[in-house]
């Protein structure tokens, strides 16, 4: 038995932003997978919940007409992973998110849980933070876009008021067109393991294939929020791919932009070390996915699933 007060099925975003208003001591639920945890713990106890998960404009990804990609955030990550859309232009975040829980969970969890419960460890936030993903918010006050890279304010705390819901999450075409990327997860287990360190490395090469233009590094769990490395980004800009100072440079960025914690699943040593292997590992990766001729161009919109050039 779960203990709550009140629950509320939501017919619309608008309809969930009225419940919460009139409710302060009301939450959202989408898939449940962190809520009903929690309230079987005893934490929120004796509150209302505002269920969005009937709300069908909040499922889906969809393309908008200039390219940028429309991920409804009660999409749950199975539906993620295999969308054409996001098979074509961002692979690894379906990868990402594909390393979550078991089955079940993937089933049931979904991409805006993963995002607005402000969680450093949690699979989609690395790739997010590179994605410069946008978190569309609507409350009482009207629709306000968010960055992600401003998005969270601290462990489990994030930008979002009491009576706004996450109704899309954006991913514009000058953030996906030309890279690739790849994400890694560190668990002591395959499955069902939260991330004691997630790294997502991001790249787009010149048209030679031989310079890297732009590279976007983003970690889970290595501070107290999901976060980008735009010191070594910047750093890297430039560099030849056969030049194994690449390496050399994640090493000696990475480290001094990052504030790992110790905690009971790994002392902030060892976070430190998997903090440079895995950027290296997954910079490798995806260097290697651009040379393989991986790189999407902009989603068109000619119901093909054509890719402009960019
Ligand atoms: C066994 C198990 C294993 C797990 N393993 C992993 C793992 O490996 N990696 C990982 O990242 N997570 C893991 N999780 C955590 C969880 O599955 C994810 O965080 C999931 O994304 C939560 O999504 P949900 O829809 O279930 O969120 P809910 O539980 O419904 O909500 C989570 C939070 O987000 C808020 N919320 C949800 N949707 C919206 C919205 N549209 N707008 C505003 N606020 C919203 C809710 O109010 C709540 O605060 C695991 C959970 C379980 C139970």
């Amino acid at each position: 038995m779960f203990d709550i007060e009140g629950y509320y099925e939501a017919k619309s975003v608008e309809d969930a932003v009225r419940l919460l208003a009139e409710h302060e001591d009301a939450q959202i639920i989408s898939g449940g997978t962190d809520v009903l945890v929690k309230l079987r713990d005893g934490k929120d106890a004796g509150g209302s919940l505002v269920s969005i998960h009937e709300i069908r404009e909040l499922h889906g990804v969809r393309l908008q007409e200039d390219g940028t990609l429309e991920i409804g955030p009660a999409t749950c990550f199975t539906d993620l992973t295999n969308d054409p859309l996001i098979r074509r232009y961002v692979p690894y975040l379906g990868e990402a998110v594909d390393t979550v829980g078991g089955p079940q969970v993937r089933n049931q969890g979904t991409i805006g849980g993963n995002v607005c419960n402000g969680a450093t460890s949690a699979d989609s936030a690395a790739t997010l933070q590179t994605l410069n993903a946008v978190v569309v918010l609507q409350g009482t006050d009207g629709i306000r876009r968010v960055s992600v890279t401003e998005f969270y304010t601290g462990p489990g705390r994030t930008v979002r008021r009491h009576d706004e819901v996450c109704r899309a999450i954006e991913i514009r075409p000058e953030d996906y067109a030309g890279f690739t990327g790849c994400y890694m997860k560190y668990g002591k287990r395959a499955a069902m393991e939260i991330a004691t360190l997630g790294c997502c490395v991001r790249v787009k090469l010149d048209q030679e294939g031989r310079t890297i233009k732009e590279a976007r590094i983003g970690y889970g769990v290595a501070a107290p929020t999901p976060i980008r490395c735009p010191v070594t980004e910047a750093a890297l800009a430039g560099c030849s791919v056969e030049d194994d100072r690449i390496y050399e440079m994640i090493d000696s960025g990475v480290l001094g932009e990052v504030r790992p914690r110790s905690s009971w699943r790994a002392s902030k040593e060892f976070r430190m070390q998997l903090i440079s292997e895995m950027a290296r590992r997954a910079l490798k990766e995806a260097i290697r996915r651009s040379l393989n001729g991986e790189a999407p161009g902009v989603a068109a919109q000619d119901g093909k699933g054509g890719d402009q050039a960019c």
